[in-house]
């Protein structure tokens, strides 16, 4: 059955910024023939407290994993953490710092928009999220007070990096994320890579020693992913995938539209152990 296996590892959950719970991932997951799964929420690792035991018993087998937000020269890079140890209390305490970071940020981000007429409560963004609470959250309550017709006309006007209420806060950098995955036993890799600018930005961010490389991302075409598939071939590094699934706020990707294969799976498995 090795052939058939197939497991999403790219998931967010309502841990950070999805609107499905880990218990709603996994009935999916099951219900759609995936044999493995990895949720990967923004910078938060809490769907592990439950996640191991909904798959024990959805028969589905799970990597640890983390997408941390991170910063290199003042661009942000996201960076997959996976076969991460979540009982490593200097990565749970990395984590605690995001959230942290992430509240800073968010006041100065509804600061920005009461300034401009669009007042939204603290309380506003965390009925909606109170675990690792972000830009999506504040776009929704903007839509919610009628401000915006939807999601993406918050980032595009108000809400984008460099628009008007953007607030880029503390930031981690590349570096150090990297350090703490590789502390916690997992290995880094680079999240969707085409979303990396500018190009010199990319040129470093590949120089840098990273474990693995995501190629099978979302709906990438074939042509796409060869781009992926050959840096990491010739880099030796691993490769991951995913659908960087997001629940209904992104229904043009749903879970299981991006996965890897068994060997892949074992491939990342091993790198992390
Ligand atoms: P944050 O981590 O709070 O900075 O928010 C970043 C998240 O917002 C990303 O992971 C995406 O899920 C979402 N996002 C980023 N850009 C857009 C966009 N243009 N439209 C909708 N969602 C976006
Ligand atoms: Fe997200
Ligand atoms: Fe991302
Ligand atoms: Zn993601």
């Amino acid at each position: 059955m090795s052939d058939t296996f197939r497991a999403d590892l790219h998931i967010h959950s309502t841990y950070s910024d999805g609107t499905f719970t880990p218990k709603e991932i996994v009935e999916l997951a099951k219900k759609i023939g995936l044999q493995g799964l990895s949720i990967t929420d923004h910078d938060t690792i809490e769907a592990y407290d439950t996640l191991f035991d909904l798959a024990q018993e959805a028969g589905l087998e799970v990597l640890t994993g983390v997408e941390f937000s991170a910063y290199h020269h003042g661009h942000s890079v996201h960076i997959l953490g996976y076969g991460i140890d979540i009982t490593h209390q200097p990565l749970i305490d990395f984590c605690k710092s995001h959230q942290q970071r992430r509240r800073e940020r968010n006041l100065k981000m509804l600061e920005k928009l009461t300034a401009i007429g669009m007042k939204i409560e603290e309380e506003e963004i965390l009925r909606l999220n109170d675990k690792s609470t972000g830009r999506p959250h504040i776009a929704l309550a903007m839509m919610n007070r009628g401000y915006v017709g939807s999601v993406q006309e918050a980032f595009s006007l108000y809400l984008g990096e460099g628009k008007s209420c953007y607030a880029k806060g503390k930031m981690f950098t590349m570096v150090e994320t990297v350090e703490i995955i590789h502390a916690a036993g997992g290995i880094a890799v680079i999240a969707h890579p085409h979303l990396i600018s500018p190009p010199s930005l990319l040129r470093e961010v590949l120089k840098y020693p990273f474990d693995g490389i995501e190629c099978w991302y979302s709906r990438f075409s074939p042509e796409h992913e060869a781009r992926w598939i050959d840096i990491a071939d010739k880099k030796g590094w691993i490769k991951t995938g995913g659908s960087d699934f997001h629940g209904a706020v992104k229904p043009q990707t749903p879970l299981g539209c991006s996965w890897v294969n068994r060997e892949c799976f074992d491939l990342i498995k091993k790198g992390s152990s």
